[in-house]
C-alpha cells in the first residue's frame, strides 16, 4: 500500500501545477468547489467583458453595420477555427452553429446519403439520449428501410461493424460512466468495412487532446457550454472532413449555407466549404461569448491539460478509497487512463440525496439517473486542494448521515 495522500502533498501538486494561473481567468463564487464543468463550464472573465461590449457598443451603437464592422458574419468560422485547434482539425473543417442535437441531425443525414444501399446506424446502448433520438427522427423521415438504429454494448462494438452498417455514431466519453473510447482504433475498424464514422465530442472537446484529422474521422459534433465554457446554451460545433465536403448534402439547407446568401437566389446552391452546414442567422450574443471564452485556451497545451485532469481524478479516487465511510460508493469509471475521460461516476443507492447534500455544502456535482453521482474535473480552474476538501465534505456527509435528511430527497427539474 502506498503512503496515504494528504493535504500537504496536494498543496505541493498545486505549487507544481503549470496551469494554476488559469484559475484567475474565471469568475468563481466563494466557498464553492465546482465539479460540474462537464455540464456547464464556469464563466471566463473575458466572457463578461465581451458580452458587455457586444451590447453596449456593437449592437446598441453600431447596429446593423456590425455584421461587417465587427465581423459578426464571420463569427461561426472564427469560432470554428478556435475549436479546430483543440480537436486536431486543419483549417476549413469546423464551424460553430446551432445545438449539438441539430448538428448531429445534419451530419447524420449527410453520412446516410453518402451510404446508399446501407441502412444501419450503430451506436452505444446508453449513449446520450438526444443522439439516439436524432437517429429515430431521421428514421421516421426516411423510413426504417433506409435508416435503422442498432444499439450495442461497448464490448460488442467491434463485432457489430459489418458491411451492412452505414454509420458508426459514438460519443467519445460516455456521459454517465466517463468511459473514453479509442477513436483511432474504432474509426479504422469501421473504415475497413466501408462504414462512415461520426464522433460526438460533447464530453471530450476541451477536456483532452483529440486528433480528428490524424484519426481520419469523417464527421464530428460537440458542445460549446461544457468544457469549452461558452455559457448556458452556447452554440455547438461540427466537423466535416475536407475530403467529404464536395460530395455531402445536408437537409437543413438554409440561406446561410448558400454559396452567396446575399444574392437572394430562388434556388439553393450550397457553399463549397464547411459553411454549407450553416442554416439560419447565427446567435451573435451567445456566439460572441463563446468566441471570447475560447481565448482562455489559446496558450493551453492540451496534453498538459490532460495530465492535470487525470491527476485530479486520480487524487479524488485515492482520497475516496482512504475513507472507510465511502466504501459504499462504487466507481463506474474505468481507472485506466486510456479509458477514462475527465469525470468520475460513482454508483450509490442514494446518489441523488448525496449530490443534493454536497451542493448544500458548496461542492457542486450532479446526478444522473438512476443512481449515479457524477463529478467533473476541469483542469483550468480546479486546484488539487479543492479535491481534498471535496472528498472531506463527501465523507462527512456520508458518515454523519446528513444526506438522509428529507430535504435532499426532493427532486428538482434539472438534476
Ligand atoms: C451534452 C450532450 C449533448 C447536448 O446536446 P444539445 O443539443 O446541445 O442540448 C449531446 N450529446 C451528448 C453526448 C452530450 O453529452
Amino acid at each position: 500500500m502506498n503512503t496515504p495522500l494528504g493535504i500537504t502533498q496536494l498543496e505541493q501538486f498545486d505549487a507544481q501545477d503549470s496551469l494554476v494561473a488559469k484559475r484567475d481567468a474565471f469568475v468563481l463564487p466563494p466557498n464553492t468547489i465546482y465539479l460540474d464543468g462537464n455540464s456547464l463550464g464556469a464563466m471566463p472573465k473575458v466572457a463578461a467583458t465581451r458580452a458587455q461590449d457586444v451590447l453596449a457598443t456593437q449592437w446598441s451603437q453600431d447596429l446593423i453595420k456590425s455584421w461587417n464592422s465587427h465581423s459578426w458574419i464571420d463569427l461561426p468560422g472564427t469560432v470554428g477555427e478556435k475549436i479546430a485547434r483543440l480537436i486536431g482539425a486543419a483549417p476549413g473543417q469546423v464551424i460553430s452553429c446551432d445545438s449539438t442535437s441539430v448538428n448531429l441531425f445534419k451530419v447524420l443525414s449527410s453520412a446516410m446519403l453518402l451510404q446508399q444501399g446501407r441502412k444501419i446506424v450503430v451506436s452505444q446502448a446508453g449513449n446520450f439520449p438526444t443522439d439516439l433520438y436524432m437517429v429515430e427522427g431521421l428514421s421516421s423521415l426516411l423510413g426504417q428501410q433506409n435508416c435503422q438504429l442498432q444499439l450495442v454494448d461497448n464490448n460488442e462494438l467491434e463485432s457489430a461493424l459489418t458491411e451492412h452498417v452505414a454509420v458508426l455514431m459514438l460519443t467519445q466519453v460516455d456521459f454517465r460512466s466517463g468511459r473514453l473510447l479509442d477513436m483511432q482504433r474504432l474509426t479504422q475498424l469501421a473504415h475497413e468495412k466501408g462504414i462512415l464514422v461520426i464522433w460526438d465530442l460533447a464530453h471530450s472537446a476541451g477536456a483532452l487532446p483529440i486528433e480528428l484529422d490524424a484519426c481520419n474521422v469523417d464527421f464530428a459534433v460537440g458542445c460549446g457550454y461544457k468544457y469549452l465554457n461558452g455559457g448556458p446554451g452556447a452554440p455547438a460545433f461540427l466537423y466535416v472532413a475536407k475530403r467529404h465536403q464536395a460530395d455531402v448534402v445536408q437537409p437543413l439547407s438554409g440561406w446561410m449555407g448558400h454559396k452567396t446568401p446575399f444574392s437572394f437566389d430562388n434556388k439553393y446552391d450550397k457553399a463549397p466549404g464547411i459553411e454549407q452546414y450553416l442554416t439560419g442567422t447565427p446567435a451573435i450574443l451567445s456566439m460572441s461569448v463563446l468566441d471570447a471564452a475560447l481565448d482562455v485556451f489559446s496558450d493551453v497545451d492540451m496534453s498538459t491539460l490532460r495530465q492535470k485532469s487525470l491527476a485530479l481524478s486520480d487524487s479524488f479516487h485515492k482520497l475516496v478509497k482512504q475513507h472507510d465511510a465511502l466504501a459504499e460508493l462504487t466507481l463506474l469509471t474505468p481507472l485506466s487512463a486510456a479509458e477514462r475521460g475527465s469525470q468520475l461516476a460513482y454508483q450509490h443507492p442514494k446518489a441523488y440525496a448525496l449530490c443534493q447534500a454536497l451542493i448544500k455544502r458548496g461542492v457542486i456535482a450532479d446526478f444522473r439517473a438512476p443512481d449515479i453521482l457524477r463529478l467533473g474535473f476541469t483542469p483550468l480552474y480546479l486546484r488539487f486542494r479543492d479535491i481534498w476538501h471535496a472528498v472531506e465534505i463527501l465523507a462527512d456527509i456520508v458518515q454523519s448521515g446528513e444526506y438522509l435528511k428529507a430535504e435532499y430527497a426532493v427532486k428538482h427539474k434539472v438534476t
